[in-house]
């Protein structure tokens, strides 16, 4: 992935590429239509029209890359489909956080789901940042450690990190005057729910084999967690 060159396109806010250090020139695939960086007004025009480019994009997702970027200096970058399999992305899966060693950090998005589905994946993947910036420090291992699956707490800690995401991002979307909350909460009503079957769940049975009894659960069921957002 060629990231260097990388910037957001005036006109839908995803992910688009500078041609190279010297031309003005950013092309945007997604619009599929080529800018140009106007330096004294500090505007894009559009190269067919010569008109000053206007966003389509809503002020959510404006506000959301603002905050991503200026608070917890993250960039994100918008995968097409192929980009998306070269990263590792699971079916169904639309983000991604990724932290690296030296306490950076980059948020993946599925750029072709529709904008308001974004708005909402943005704001969790967003809820993972303020969690590692906040209570991790941008401590990469411990951030990882606390995850592993392979260590005794791994279960409890993934499904404590998904409502902890998802409670900032509620957060977050209130702050940027989000209003879609019927798809919000549908959304992370399933996705807790499908961490519940494939992580909770089989580290439960594993336990309940391994010691014959269940194992005590730190974190709220689906609905309560649900009911605590409110
Ligand atoms: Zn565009
Ligand atoms: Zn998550």
């Amino acid at each position: 992935m060629e990231l260097q060159h990388f910037g957001y396109c005036p006109q839908c806010l995803k992910t688009a590429y500078w041609q190279s250090d010297e031309t003005k020139e950013m092309t945007c695939e997604w619009c599929d239509r080529t800018f140009v960086y106007d330096g004294e007004i500090d505007k894009f025009m559009d190269t067919d029209t010569n008109e000053i480019v206007k966003r389509k994009a809503s002020d959510e997702m404006d506000r959301l890359l603002d905050i991503a970027l200026n608070r917890y200096d993250t960039h994100v970058i918008h995968l097409n489909r192929e980009q998306q399999q070269k990263a590792g992305f699971e079916e169904g899966q639309r983000g991604a956080f990724v932290t690296k060693e030296n306490g950076q950090s980059l948020i993946l998005l599925d750029g072709s789901s529709d904008e308001n589905d974004r708005i909402i994946i943005l704001s969790h993947e967003l809820g993972h940042a303020a969690n590692f910036q906040n209570d991790y420090k941008r401590d990469h291992k411990t951030w990882l450690n606390h995850v592993d699956l392979n260590r005794f707490n791994g279960a409890h800690s993934v499904m404590l990190r998904e409502q902890s995401a998802w409670r900032y991002a509620h957060q977050l979307l209130k702050e940027v005057s989000f209003s879609n909350w019927n798809n919000f909460f549908s959304m992370v009503s399933y996705n807790i729910g499908s961490y519940y079957e494939t992580v909770w769940k089989p580290y439960r049975a594993w336990f309940f084999k391994e010691y014959d009894q269940k194992p005590v659960q730190y974190f709220p069921d689906k609905e309560e967690f649900l009911k605590s957002l409110v």
